[in-house]
């Protein structure tokens, strides 16, 4: 797709948690691993669901393990010069100074690889992700299946005991399954968010949305 005497893009796979990024960005590493590209994988510190680590190997052998990072000072200071693959799972923990990093490296002729969640639980953007995504040449957007309704999710739902977390809550709150769901748009609940905008919407005379 992007062949060609002059290299370097941006890549992005975002969606929401459980739609497979992971995994994606996971085959997309082993085919550049296969394809014997110099590949290195980082992945925020936040994120030790996994034990910490995770290593990906391919089928002829090799293998690599994710560097953890905690911001994105860190993914340039440690990424090589000689490196052509530059892959980054978690991405929406880290700062905004991951779009120049990325910019950067891509320039420089790397092929930069980015995954993450794109909406916070509340369904705003997620840290760095809107700009990385403005900024790649190509993006997927992955979705997982909806837990309610059985669509296709796009939005991560944060459950406290089991029940819908209000919007006033911290935007980073690492957890798995025990505290997050997959859902569609319109099985998504934000309390105190959903009020707020279904009064603003009839404050601004819409009389349409008064049987919401
Ligand atoms: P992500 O990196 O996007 O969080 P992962 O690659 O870690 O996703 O996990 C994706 C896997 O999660 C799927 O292959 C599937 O086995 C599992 N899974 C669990 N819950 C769901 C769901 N609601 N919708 C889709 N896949 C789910
Ligand atoms: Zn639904």
């Amino acid at each position: 797709m992007f062949h060609g005497a002059r290299h370097g893009w941006i890549e992005v796979v975002a969606g929401v948690m459980f739609s497979g990024k992971s995994e994606e960005l996971i085959r997309r590493v082993r085919r550049a691993l296969i394809a014997g590209r110099r590949v290195q994988l980082f992945k925020s510190h936040l994120d030790d669901r996994y034990g910490g680590q995770f290593r990906i190997s391919s089928h002829d052998g090799r293998e690599i393990d994710a560097e953890p990072v905690s911001n994105s000072v860190q993914v340039a200071e440690k990424v090589s010069p000689s490196t052509q693959v530059v892959a980054i799972d978690e991405a929406q923990f880290l700062d905004d100074g991951i779009c120049k990093v990325a910019d950067a490296l891509a320039d420089a002729g790397m092929r930069v690889i980015v995954a993450g969640t794109d909406m916070d639980f509340r369904g705003e953007p997620f840290g760095p992700m809107g700009p990385l995504l403005a900024r790649a040449e190509r993006i997927d957007k992955l979705h997982a299946i909806c837990v309610v309704c059985g669509d296709p999710a796009t939005r991560n739902q944060r459950l406290i005991d089991g029940a819908p977390a209000p919007a006033e809550g911290p935007t980073i709150q690492v957890g798995g399954a025990e505290s997050y769901e997959a859902r569609c748009r319109h099985c998504h609940e934000v309390p105190k968010r959903d009020r707020a905008q279904r009064e603003l919407l009839l404050k601004r005379g819409k009389e349409k949305w008064e049987g919401i």
